[in-house]
């Protein structure tokens, strides 16, 4: 460690020197980062829910069937009707509307479970998967403590709601969602990043955000073009969460203005600095592959490859994901061995090659 520390200052020299401005410019919070502070607990208003349909909407549950809905393997679904209201079951798997659909506002009211059971991520979790693929997050985040980009209306794993308008569980609550999708040239091109906004029980708490790329756990996918339409999504994430009254109505695509190309993240590393890292470590259970395709750097946890960016010479983190490899170096700077952090775990490797 003493050896580590010594060289701090000079990895904070080559660092400086080579991080690149996209870097530099990326935002503070990582991903799933349990120390980022909580957004304020607001009480929401008296509502009168449900909400009928406008006359232009596309009703997508009305209580009385799941004609609309099949599972993802495009089979009938095994989400159940109870008392006209749609239930997830656990172990039964995501559910996607058979119709796809691109920009669109969207109503939806859920209930959490009672009695709430579980902690953190494990209560109420569920989510509205926009395209498919843009999950806006649905979990019981009354008097339940998770990291702020995954409570009740993160857009997960990115943006944390403005404020937890969270109602007790059992209590219905409205979703109002505004999704621009996004688009690419005909070459595939990213041209205009997808941006939500959400009303949580009528408050704001996304305010027409730009996403950066579907959404996932512990990594940062980027955007790949598709189809301009996809279906809308909803998540099995094992608890029997309640949906009802859902409906969309399909908004002008045309009043989004495309006049540049999207700036992208892509950060090129040196070389030279990276090269000595790469190769195999092997820990307790757990192996590590340091890797590179192409520009991207990727760090392989048991062969599941996430991108990295190196941070200094002992510190890689995981791309706006709160994961970090730490390595251990010799006299002659080179790694020996590797700490994993993770959610709070550490998991050590030796390297092997
Ligand atoms: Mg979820």
């Amino acid at each position: 460690m003493l050896r580590i520390r010594s060289s701090f200052a000079f990895a904070f020299f080559l660092c400086a020197l080579f991080a690149p401005a996209t870097l530099l410019a990326q935002p503070r919070w990582r991903a799933h980062d349990f120390s980022r502070p909580r957004p304020p607990v607001v009480t929401p208003p008296v509502q009168n829910l449900p909400v009928a349909p406008p006359s232009d909407a596309v009703v997508l549950f009305d209580g009385t069937s799941m004609d609309n809905w099949q599972a993802m393997d495009g089979t009938p679904t095994k989400w159940i009707i109870k008392n006209g209201n749609m239930e997830a079951v656990p172990g039964a798997g995501y559910i996607r509307t058979k119709q796809g659909f691109g920009d669109i506002q969207l109503h939806v009211e859920w209930a959490a479970p009672v009695p709430a059971r579980g902690t953190s991520q494990g209560r109420g979790n569920s989510g509205v998967f926009l395209m498919g693929l843009y999950e806006v997050q649905v979990l019981d985040s009354y008097q339940n403590d998770t990291y702020p980009d995954g409570q009740a209306g993160a857009i997960y794993g990115q943006y944390p709601p403005l404020a937890n308008v969270t109602r007790p569980p059992g209590e219905w609550q409205s979703y109002d969602i505004v999704f621009r999708r996004p688009r690419f040239n005909s070459k595939g091109e990213l041209m205009a990043p997808a941006r939500i906004t959400v009303m949580h029980n009528n408050v704001l708490i996304q305010d027409n955000v730009e996403v950066w790329g579907p959404t996932e756990w512990l990594e940062n996918k980027l955007y790949t073009a598709g189809p301009d339409r996809l279906p809308l999504a909803f998540q099995d994430h094992g608890n029997p969460v309640l949906y009802r009254n859902i409906w969309l109505r399909e908004l002008d695509e045309s009043a989004v203005k495309i006049d540049q190309p999207f700036q992208g993240r892509a950060v090129a590393f040196p070389d030279a600095v990276i090269a000595r890292y790469l190769g195999t470590y092997q820990g307790t259970g757990n192996s590590y592959e340091i890797g590179k395709e192409g520009d991207h750097l990727y760090g392989a946890v048991n062969g599941r490859k996430l991108n990295l960016t190196p941070h200094s010479l002992t510190t890689f983190a995981l791309d706006k994901t709160g994961g970090e490899f730490v390595f251990d170096l010799d006299a002659e700077g080179r790694p020996t061995g590797v700490t994993f952090h993770m959610g709070g775990g550490t998991y050590t490797a030796k390297r092997v090659n």
